[in-house]
């Protein structure tokens, strides 16, 4: 989407920054590292105006505090995670919106790579920012959460409309596909999309956003109980939460 800016920051983060047409405020979403969007927003003489964090890893706001200092934008973040976040000007709560600008974001909690991660949604614009919860075909690793926990983050955020946009934290998608590859070996779908984002990435251009819906049809981490993934990982007797955690538990070691 035209209002959304993707930059690439260290070696293979995503920040993104939203500009919001009304009122001409800027909102960026992570601080991976200040370099590369401190280029951006200088170069187009742009403000900042909010940060929204996801969670709490370094990889995603390093860059926090050297914003904050040279552009005093308002920093956003998990309200029940703001002891190890930077200092938070607006405190943020699944079920409760947050508006700023013209724009208003849904929050989700989504926990599983960490306890208190959260995930924005623009609603009205179709835009998710997942963080490292659901990834393009795949998603973030468990360093916090349980199986469980992951799940029922990625069955909540699979409820959204199919042509949502996906704006992931990282370019995982190479190693994703291949192993997406291996669990479900007959999906044609899948097939099919290897090509197309294996030719994004030969260009140099990133794979997000994807739509929920291509995910639906080729993320694995979403599709546990489909019949040709149980059939292949043989996990017709477990749960899905099992049949979920299984896959991931491979991922670790792909
Ligand atoms: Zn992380
Ligand atoms: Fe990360």
């Amino acid at each position: 989407m035209s209002f959304i800016k993707i930059i690439p920051c260290l070696s293979d983060n995503y920040a993104y920054i939203i500009r919001d047409e009304h009122t001409n405020k800027n909102i960026l979403v992570d601080a991976p590292e200040h370099k590369p969007i401190e280029k951006y927003l200088d170069e187009k003489a742009l403000s900042l105006d909010f940060i929204l964090i996801t969670h709490h890893h370094s990889d995603h706001i390093d860059g926090v505090n050297y914003l904050k200092n040279k552009y005093s934008p308002k920093i956003i973040g998990a309200s029940r995670d703001k002891h190890r976040l930077p200092p938070l000007d607006i405190e943020v709560e699944e079920g409760k919106q947050l508006s700023i600008g013209s724009k208003t974001f849904n929050i989700y909690d989504v926990d599983g790579h960490t306890v208190g991660h959260i995930a924005y949604a623009l609603l009205e614009d179709k835009v998710l920012f997942t963080g490292d919860s659901l990834m393009v075909m795949g998603c973030g690793r468990l360093f916090e959460g349980t199986p469980d926990d992951m799940w029922k983050s990625l069955r909540k955020l699979k409820q959204l409309p199919k042509d949502t946009m996906i704006y992931s934290g990282h370019e995982y998608t190479r190693s994703n596909i291949e192993f997406a590859l291996t669990v479900d070996p007959q999906n044609d779908k899948l097939k099919a999309r290897k090509v197309k984002e294996l030719e994004k990435l030969a260009n140099g251009s990133p794979t997000v956003p994807a739509t929920l819906g291509e995910e639906l049809d080729t993320n694995p981490f979403l599709r546990e109980s489909e019949p040709s993934i149980v059939d292949h990982m043989n996990t017709k007797n477990q749960d899905p939460v099992s049949r979920f955690a299984k896959i991931r538990a491979l991922k670790d070691n792909f």
